[in-house]
């Protein structure tokens, strides 16, 4: 009897906690679930196995959890979203941001303007309606494709010019990354846009602080910033010199204080819209480098712990990672050592001894391929081409063997498969992946599900396998818009 009696309590308590945590958007939410903050850290490029390997890694060699998964996957609420385009089945960055900013699809390469030519309203743009300060962190060029699809419309992601002149208008109160070259008129060195305008004046003459090198975020003032750190995307993690690019994690520290600057009060009561994109844990994917997308992937851990540490001062602020699709088919995996036939002495199976040995390279395969073509270009021979791969895998990737089929591949700037877009730096990919397990099925995006998990007021409605249009429309309603 007691026991039949506990049943049928227990089943109704599920029933009514299923119901409280479910995902349904219709209803809006209690306004004590409605975040005042919200802060989007977004990994260009990453899910599951991307944030597995982080895990790994971060254990392993940095001997730190992993936030991502140790933190938000563990105590917070996560979900699975779709990441496919209004015109193909593989996205590009531009069509997946464009879909989770304004909730509609969108073909690949436009930013947040529909197939019928419709511009519905952005995030950021929403947010600013509602009277939230909003940011845009990236460190890509700060008019790429996502964060522009997180707040304006374009009918290309490669109209820089016009991206650059939209945000001026928009005015987001905080904007950094890089891409000096289209904030400068053509003449003005290092300077792109053929309108004559140099923007970064125009912003400041509307009261941004300007920010050219990181120790400008030691000297915040005033609560609007542009941040421009390069003229054109900003470093690998594991090329960064930190005098001259900040990290993402500074960046991050810095836009939260700018955010939350005090000047006009009944602005900065209904809090901010900030996203935080790295998009180099995508470029890593592309150029199959391993070793460049773990550092890339501490980097975004350390801004992930930036945020923590904020909304433990401030519970009403609603932290969100994901990203938006997965590259290059990341794939840590077992192979033959040799092409002997396979078997129990001929197989490799990727291990800490592996992972120790990528850990201990010191510059992306991006960076390497650069100085090959440059290298080239001087016209340098054979042989001397052949010294300087030397030269470079022994600085850079120390301990890996340059293998002779894959280096006359190298040096010819082939393509081991049709996949393989990224030359020679996918070659040396593949020359890593031989020797520790870390392959790549591709160069470029694939269909897997993107995480989204979630921390603070709202988080549940993250919950749950979805489109990736219903990422914008959650995040509408969790701003009391419909
Ligand atoms: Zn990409």
């Amino acid at each position: 009897m007691m026991n039949s009696l506990k049943k049928i309590v227990l089943g109704l308590l599920t029933l009514l906690l299923v119901s409280h945590s479910g995902t349904g958007m219709s209803a809006q939410p209690p306004i004590s679930q409605q975040p005042k903050n919200i802060i989007v850290l977004f990994a260009d490029g990453v899910t599951g196995s991307q944030w597995e390997f982080g895990r790994k890694t971060s254990e392993l060699i940095r001997q730190k959890p992993f936030l991502v998964t140790n933190v938000f996957m563990k105590t917070g609420h996560f979900g699975l979203m779709t990441s496919h385009p209004a015109n193909a089945y593989i996205t590009d960055s531009a069509a997946a941001a464009s879909a989770m900013s304004t909730g509609f699809k969108v073909n690949n390469g436009a930013i947040s303007i529909t197939p019928d030519g419709q511009r519905p309203a952005t995030l950021a743009q929403v947010a600013k309606a509602q009277g939230k300060r909003i940011g845009l962190i990236t460190t890509a060029t700060v008019y790429d494709a996502s964060p522009a699809a997180f707040s304006v419309h374009s009918q290309s992601r490669r109209d820089s010019e016009n991206i650059v002149s939209q945000y001026l208008a928009l005015e987001p109160d905080l904007l950094m990354g890089g891409g000096a070259e289209y904030f400068l008129p053509k003449g003005v060195e290092g300077g792109k846009r053929l309108d004559g305008k140099n923007m970064i004046q125009l912003f400041a003459s509307k009261g941004y602080q300007i920010a050219r090198q990181p120790e400008d975020l030691n000297t915040l003032r005033g609560n609007r910033l542009l941040g421009l750190f390069a003229n054109e995307d900003l470093d690998f993690e594991i090329d960064r010199d930190p005098r001259e690019q900040p990290s993402l994690a500074q960046m991050t520290a810095a836009a939260l204080k700018v955010l939350t600057q005090e000047s006009d009060t009944s602005v900065s009561k209904k809090g901010f819209f900030l996203f935080v994109e790295n998009e180099n844990t995508d470029t890593a994917g592309h150029r199959n480098d391993a070793a460049a997308l773990m550092r890339d992937l501490w980097a975004f851990d350390e801004a992930v712990q930036i945020a923590l540490d904020f909304q433990k001062k401030n519970p009403d602020t609603l932290i969100i990672v994901t990203g938006d699709h997965e590259t290059a088919g990341f794939s840590p995996t077992y192979a033959r050592k040799t092409k002997a036939p396979a078997g129990a002495g001929n197989e490799m199976r990727v291990a800490d001894q592996h992972i120790t040995f990528i850990a201990n390279f010191k510059m992306s395969l991006d960076e390497i391929s650069n100085k090959l073509k440059a290298k080239a270009k001087q016209g340098a021979d054979q042989a001397a081409m052949k010294a300087y791969l030397a030269e470079l895998v022994s600085e850079g990737l120390p301990g890996l063997i340059i293998e002779p089929d894959l280096e006359k591949l190298v040096l010819e700037t082939q393509a081991i498969d049709l996949n393989s877009s990224y030359l020679p730096a996918n070659t040396i990919g593949q020359m890593i992946a031989r020797q520790t397990g870390f392959y790549w099925a591709s160069s470029g995006h694939t269909n897997q599900p993107v995480v989204v998990a979630a921390l603070g007021p709202g988080s549940q409605l993250f919950q749950g396998y979805h489109d990736n249009t219903d990422f914008a429309k959650k995040l509408r309603v969790l701003m009391g818009v419909k």
